[in-house]
């Protein structure tokens, strides 16, 4: 009875014309509010046409770019990624961030690497003023150099003051720049990524997925409002007490820690979907760094040599595009 008023409910729904189903927010949309939109966030080097067409409105997809994509996108290890893999986003190059220096001063100076071996060390004054010191790693060409520190203040410091020992504008600012230049080999790096901003990424890649693939009947469910409810919740300690945990981008359970994801290039990202009977399982393997679930073969087809409790999986395999 219950599947026989489902089904009913999807014909009413395609009945009402120029109306579609959001995946993100769940609700009916007019044709009007669709828009095109990354699942698989075009920071990763992924393309629209890799995922089909997915039914998102404007407000979501505005808000998944703001509140999920561009914190993700920002992570140190997605930057440093990035930047191996030359991958840039609407024009914005990648910066290796190494992390941040540990010392005994109050000032908490992160540790970036450019081009042509140029350093930057950034950092706030007493006064919270943003700064940026360039130094670098052995002699460098000067033109050079200078281009890579102009570009870098243009895109990745902007609104940061550039500074230096010549320019300190203080005997503390001072006092600081002759520490960073004294740390020389015994220095202590800190590095660390974003937890938060990897949850909700692969929240909403896992909710995207699972209704492109699954359709209507996926995208309203109980499993996909939760998948939203954590999705759209901007308070971290709301989000903690959610049962969604999304460690290293796994939202599996115990079981599936048995099979691997085997990639054909360790360039490549893999997205998996399993139906597990009861709920979705998805997993992520970004530049085939992290290992988990499920098993794909060569030509990115789905091998269905997973538990027997498992009934059907499918993954994408995208190839980051270098521009
Ligand atoms: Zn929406």
């Amino acid at each position: 009875m219950h599947r026989l008023v489902r089904i009913y409910d999807l014909f009413r729904r395609r009945a009402v014309s120029g109306n579609f189903c959001c995946f993100y927010c769940g609700k009916m949309r007019p044709n009007s509010a669709r828009s095109k939109e990354h699942i698989i966030p075009a920071c990763l080097g992924a393309t629209l046409s890799k995922t089909g067409t997915p039914h998102i409105c404007k407000d979501c997809n505005t808000r998944a770019g703001e509140e999920v994509d561009l914190p993700f996108c920002r992570d140190r290890f997605i930057e440093s990624k990035r930047f191996f893999h030359g991958i840039t986003n609407r024009g914005r190059r990648p910066v290796f961030m190494v992390g941040r220096i540990e010392w005994t001063r109050p000032e908490r100076v992160e540790l970036y690497y450019l081009e042509h071996r140029i350093i930057a060390y950034r950092f706030r004054t007493q006064t919270n003023e943003s700064c940026v010191m360039f130094g670098s790693i052995g002699q460098v060409a000067t033109p050079e150099a200078e281009e890579v520190i102009q570009k870098s203040l243009k895109e990745r410091f902007s609104g940061h003051r550039r500074t230096s020992l010549k320019r300190a504008e203080s005997d503390e600012e001072r006092a600081l720049f002759l520490a960073i230049q004294t740390l020389g080999q015994e220095s202590r790096i800190r590095a660390s990524i974003d937890i938060t901003a990897w949850d909700r990424a692969i929240v909403k890649m896992g909710l995207g997925l699972a209704c492109l693939v699954l359709k209507e009947e996926y995208a309203q469910s109980p499993q996909a409002d939760r998948l939203r409810s954590f999705l759209w919740e901007n308070d971290p300690d709301k989000r903690s007490e959610s049962l969604l945990h999304g460690s290293a981008g796994i939202l599996a359970q115990d079981k599936y820690k048995t099979s691997h994801l085997i990639l054909p290039s360790p360039n490549l990202h893999a997205f998996c979907l399993t139906d597990i009977g009861s709920g979705i399982a998805f997993t992520a393997s970004l530049f085939g760094e992290y290992e988990n679930t499920l098993e794909i073969d060569a030509a990115g087809t789905f091998c269905n040599r997973l538990p027997g409790t498992l009934m059907r999986g499918v993954g994408w395999i995208v190839d980051p595009q270098k521009k």
